[in-house]
């Protein structure tokens, strides 16, 4: 009779302080071996179990003798037990065995999935997408030319990174050649303000292109901030805002990326494509999050919280 050994079995083994025997016809899942091996319970072979202890032979869980384990003994167990237990079982019958395993409860869920996905732990270069409209962070001293003396954002939204937020207030934005309307306010206050806007916002303004990171905002090109109490003009601090991925260090150092290292976004789907230059940023506020704005998610039709695979 096919019989399975699973990690859950070797656990309950070892607090027995027992071994278990195994034959031609067991199989041992590679997590009960590892398991196992860290709790130095033995895999015997019928056999071996039979000469060690003559009266576990039909046991399928042999007994514990102190004296009979020393460190030689242990070699040549492993050794027989290796050869003994490659049972040659065809796909449909190793399908049934794992089948009825699961269905008798000998192994978990998570071991049976294990099995099947070898590969479950975090892929590195997969990175969650946020995607951006255009929106203002003021500085609390614009922000209450705009709103008012005193004034307090209402934050109506979390945002990916840790204490970011959307606010309910909005502004309008008035170029050379025309104005935007309803631009959303981000929070908590900066000590600078800075406008993010789409590359198409800038055609429609009448000002220049500044693509930059958060911050850079040396150069820039300014605009006209309207709220509903006052007015800011500024003289700079448009940016078209660089693609980027946030992580803290932690999430950099498991994944093996550096801050300001530029990589590629590889896009699938209809409208697939790459995406180069995007920069890293590791702050320890920063929390794993690729931003990318309206237009770049709209040419390769990338969603708010898809994924996409980073290129080296
Ligand atoms: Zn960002």
């Amino acid at each position: 009779m096919k019989r399975l050994i699973s990690a859950q079995d070797v656990i309950a083994a070892a607090e027995r302080h027992e071994n278990l025997v195994v034959d031609g016809n067991t199989i041992v899942t590679a997590q009960a071996r590892d398991v196992a091996k860290e709790r130095g319970v033995l895999l015997e072979t019928a056999s071996a179990a039979a000469k060690s202890a003559p009266h576990a032979e039909a046991a399928p869980v042999a007994e514990h003798h102190e004296e009979a384990h020393h460190e030689e003994h242990h070699e040549e167990v492993h050794h027989e037990e290796a050869k003994a237990v490659q049972p040659a079982l065809s796909a449909d019958e190793l399908e049934r065995v794992i089948s009825a395993a699961f269905e008798k409860g000998i192994w978990t869920k998570e071991e049976v999935e294990a099995l099947f996905k070898p590969k479950a732990a975090i892929d590195a270069n997969i990175v969650p997408v946020g995607v951006s409209g255009r929106h203002i962070h003021l500085s609390q001293e614009h922000l209450e030319q705009l709103f008012g003396t005193g004034y307090q954002l209402t934050p109506i939204k979390d945002l990916s990174q840790p204490g970011q937020f959307a606010a309910k207030e909005c502004v309008t934005l008035a170029g050379p050649k025309g104005v935007i309307q309803k631009v959303r306010v981000l929070g908590p206050v900066r000590p600078k303000t800075q406008v993010e806007v789409l590359a198409g916002d800038t055609f429609k303004l009448g000002i220049p292109q500044a693509i930059r990171l958060s911050g850079h905002l040396e150069g820039t090109p300014g605009v006209t901030v309207i709220g509903p109490k006052g007015t800011v003009v500024l003289d700079e601090g448009v940016i078209v805002a660089a693609r980027h991925i946030h992580m803290n260090p932690a999430q950099a150092a498991e994944r093996g990326f550096h801050d300001g290292q530029v990589v590629s976004l590889k896009v699938g789907g209809e409208r697939g494509g790459m995406l180069d230059n995007v920069i890293i940023r590791v702050t320890e506020s920063g929390n794993l999050d690729c931003h990318i704005d309206t237009e770049e998610a709209n040419a390769l039709h990338i969603k708010c919280g898809s994924t996409v695979e980073v290129v080296r």
